[in-house]
Parts: structure tokens; sequence; C-alpha cells
């Protein structure tokens, strides 16, 4: 049966543009719909206007550390409409950006909400048009706990439009929102506390570093409430009022839910096409990206996998090449690298010491970086190696610290590639940087599974 396209992607995130852009560059007829904003989550509301806030709140840092260096610096507050509205102007070149690729790749755009009417037809601004194929790429959306009171509270959606930045903010979530928006908000001048459910924030993530971060985040004036739910907001006056579970109350300006993120999968009409969803509302893939529907694929986050960007994007070449570029091919989640843009930020590749078989070694060093031997700023950078104990290759690199993202990124290409412990010690450092730590950690720090001696300790 002819049908109008070859291919048509619900969703122009990462994952969908990628997509879309490579099989017509295939040479496959395609359509893509889009109904909020081109460049999905990450260019509009993510990673990207996320980092330029990470830098506006390091400036400020940056001009109190300048003193050390010998600088009068006279700092003066925070101009947030002025930066927001710089943001905006870049957010929406990117949005250009991404139509034109589409547009140059021959991609046909819908600037609509497109939904399924079965499983070979879309429904989209106010037509029917047929695919031989369709892939859902529509993301996910941040979730707000269920209780009273929460839709007094902000999400990650509304954070990078507020009008004026709030003076005293509450960030509910010790996750990668969470912590990443209690360093931009204390960056930028404002009073922050960060409520988490776990002892530490970052669940998941290496111990050693999790107490780092908590460390360097109370250095930065972040009042931390570890193992604490939130169980009520109010309005209190003009603030709003954040009931604690044990028993304590913050009143602030803001109260932000940073409480993770679910697939956007209802009101997509997947019913009429037969296509299963899972119960969290994710839908589940094989390792070809089909659906129990073999010609409808899903991925990115709507599969609720590994929410990062570089993985959709990933995922959305793996499937155009798979499909039209007679290359087939999956995306392997093991060994993904990624950073959690916190002040300092913290990055990782690998498994975690807890997750490390008995027997593993674990290389550790802390140390003040070089710059704020000057400064003053009391900030400890962790890097960390663990080592399989029979094989001696490295299974495992974390880093806190300033430019860990950067320095992980090329570490990930070592441990990707099978680098033993020898391959690092063989390699020179760059001198003087932090990243000839990891290329210098000469001296065992403990072995996985054997009781620490006091000596040792
Ligand atoms: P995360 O899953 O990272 O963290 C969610 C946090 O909210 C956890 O601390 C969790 O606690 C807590 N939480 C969940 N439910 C509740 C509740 N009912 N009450 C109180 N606390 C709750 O989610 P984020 O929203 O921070 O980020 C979503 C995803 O987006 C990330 O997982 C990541 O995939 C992606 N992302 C990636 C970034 C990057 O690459 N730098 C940046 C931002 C987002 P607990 O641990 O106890 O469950």
């Amino acid at each position: 049966m002819n049908h109008d396209f070859d291919l048509f992607v619900i969703g122009g995130g990462s994952a969908g543009v990628r997509l879309a852009r490579i099989a017509a560059g295939h040479g496959a007829k395609v359509g893509i719909a889009e109904s909020r904003f081109w460049g999905g989550t990450c260019v509009n509301i993510g990673c990207v206007p996320k980092k330029l806030l990470v830098m506006a709140a390091e400036y400020g840092l940056a001009a109190d550390d300048a003193a050390g260096f010998g600088w009068h610096m006279n700092k003066h507050t925070h101009d947030w409409p002025r930066f927001i509205a710089a943001k905006n102007l870049e957010i929406a070149r990117l949005n250009g950006a991404y139509t034109g690729l589409l547009e140059r790749a021959g991609a046909k755009i819908f600037n609509a909400k497109a939904t399924l009417h079965n499983a070979h037809t879309i429904e989209v601004a106010g037509h029917k048009v047929t695919a031989a194929r369709i892939a859902i790429a529509t993301g996910g959306h941040p979730i707000r706990p269920d209780i009273p009171g929460c839709n007094l509270a902000i999400i990650s959606d509304d954070a990078f439009y507020l009008p004026e930045r709030p003076q005293r903010v509450v960030m509910i979530g010790g996750g990668y929102i969470g912590v990443e928006f209690a360093g931009i908000f204390a960056g930028l001048g404002s009073k922050v506390d960060l409520v988490y459910r776990q002892p530490h924030p970052l669940r998941g993530f290496d111990t050693d570093l999790r107490c780092g971060l908590a460390e360097a985040l109370t250095a930065n004036g972040i009042c931390l409430h570890p193992g604490q739910s939130p169980l009520r907001i109010e309005s209190a006056g003009g603030a709003k009022r954040l009931h604690l579970s044990n028993g304590h109350h913050i009143d602030a300006d803001c109260i932000f839910f940073a409480t993770g993120r679910a697939p956007n999968t209802s009101d997509l009409g997947l019913e009429h096409a037969g296509v299963t969803i899972a119960p969290g509302g994710a839908i589940p893939i094989d390792e070809a990206f089909r659906t129990n529907i073999p010609h409808i694929f899903a991925l990115g986050d709507v599969t609720d996998r590994l929410n990062l960007t570089p993985v959709a994007t990933a995922e959305g070449h793996a499937l155009a090449d798979t499909l039209f570029g007679d290359n087939p091919r999956g995306v392997s989640l093991n060994n993904v690298p990624s950073a959690v843009f916190s002040i300092p930020p913290l990055a990782t590749i690998g498994i975690t010491e807890d997750e490390a078989p008995d027997g593993s070694k674990i290389y550790l060093t802390r140390f003040t970086p070089m710059r704020h031997a000057l400064t003053g700023r009391h900030r400890k950078t962790i890097m960390k190696l663990i080592v399989d104990g029979e094989t001696d290759k490295v299974i495992g690199a974390h880093m806190l610290g300033e430019d860990a993202a950067e320095i992980i990124q090329g570490i990930a290409i070592a441990i990707g590639a099978g680098a033993t412990k020898a391959d690092f010690d063989h390699t020179i450092g760059i001198h003087p940087t932090a990243a000839e730590e990891f290329v210098t950690l000469r001296t065992e720090t403990r072995r996985v599974g054997t009781p620490v001696t006091k000596a040792a300790e």
C-alpha cells in the first residue's frame, strides 16, 4: 500500500529531530510533528538553558573569587530579567536552527500536535496522513508529588521563565534537577533550602561523591535537609510554607519540585494503534526500538530507560540508519557517561564502589584545587577510579570538581575502549591540571570486600 510518508515522527526533541533528519538524508519521505517547541526539553527547558543559568551563577562566584587574585571587584546584584531575555534569544536561535536542519534534509514539518488514528494513520493539523512506519519521540514532563498545596509549587518548566528571581527558594528533590537548581539560585544570590529523602543527594551516584557534594553545597551556603519528605504546602502571608516530615516548616518565595519526570504518552491515541504502555506510562521497546506493534517505534525519554539527551540523539541516529541507511544497529546503554551540573559539577562513567564486585581496587584522591589555594573558597575536588581486581580494567571513574564533565568525557573513551589501570599509569599527565590526577593515582586506597584496618583509614 502507498503511504503519504515512509516515516512519520511524533515529537521534535533530541530523538525525533535526529531520527527525522538522518532518515530524510537517507532518502526517506519523512514527516515530523511538534506541538510545543522544536528541540524539545533539552533545548528549551532543559540542558541548554540550565547550563546558561549555571554559567550565570558561576560568574557571581568567580567575581567573589577574583579578590584572591588581586582584583578589586564591586559585585552588583544579578539582573535576572536581562539575563532571561538574552537566554530566550539564544533559545529562539536554536529553535530556528533545528527547523532549518529538518527543512534542508527534506523532512515535512508540522507545527501541530499529532495523534494516532490507527496503526498507520496520524491526525495532524486537521488532516489525516498515513505512514509506513511511525516513531513516538514525545519525551517526558516533570511530575509533582500529590500532596496538599502541590500546585503552589513550580516545576522546572516554569523555572526558566520566572519574571524575577525568588529571594528564598526551597528545592524539593535531591536528583539532577534539585542539586543543579539549588546551585543556580544560591549562586545568583537567593537563600536556598534543599530537601531530599535520602541521607545524601543523588541516589545511585558514588557515595564518596555524594558526601563531597553535600559538603560543597553547604559551603556554597545552601541549607540541606536530608531524610525529609514534603508533607504539604500552604500560603503564609506573601510566602509559601512547606511542611516537612520532621515537623518543621520552611517559608519561601518559591517552592520548586524537582521530583522526577514521567513519559508523555497520554492523549497520543496509542490505544487506537494497539501500542502497549507500561504502568508508569513508558513505552516498552525491544533492542531495535520496536514497540509491540512492529512498524511503530519509540525512542528517547518516552521509553524511560536512560533519560539523557545524547542517548536520545544516538537512538534517533541508530534507528534512521537501521530503517533507511542499510546499517542496522542499536545503542548500548552500558558505560554511558553523565554529568550533574551542580556547583561544582560532578561526572561519572561506569560502576560505583557500591556496585563493584569484591576484590575491585579503589583509588581515591581529594584535594583543594589550585585556584582555591588563593581564593580561600572551601572547595574540594574528589577523583576516584574503580579497577577490576582480576583484569586490571578501569570499570568506574568518578569526579566531583571544576571541569568534571569535560574531563570524564575523555576518560569515557578510555573506559569504553577497555583501558586498564596500567594504561592510565603509562599516560603522561598534563601539568598543572586536575585531570592529571587520573593518570598519577598510584596508591590503592582500599579493596572492595576487604575490611579497612584502623591504620589504613
Ligand atoms: P531524578 O530522578 O534525578 O531525582 C528525583 C528526586 O526527587 C530524587 O531525589 C527523589 O528522591 C525525589 N523524589 C521523587 N519523588 C518524590 C516525592 N514524592 N517526594 C519527595 N521527593 C521525591 O529526577 P529529576 O527531576 O532531578 O530529573 C529527571 C531526569 O532528567 C533525571 O533523572 C535525568 O535523567 C534527567 N536530567 C539530566 C540532567 C543531566 O544530564 N545533567 C539534568 C537534569 C535532568 P529519592 O532518591 O528518594 O527517590
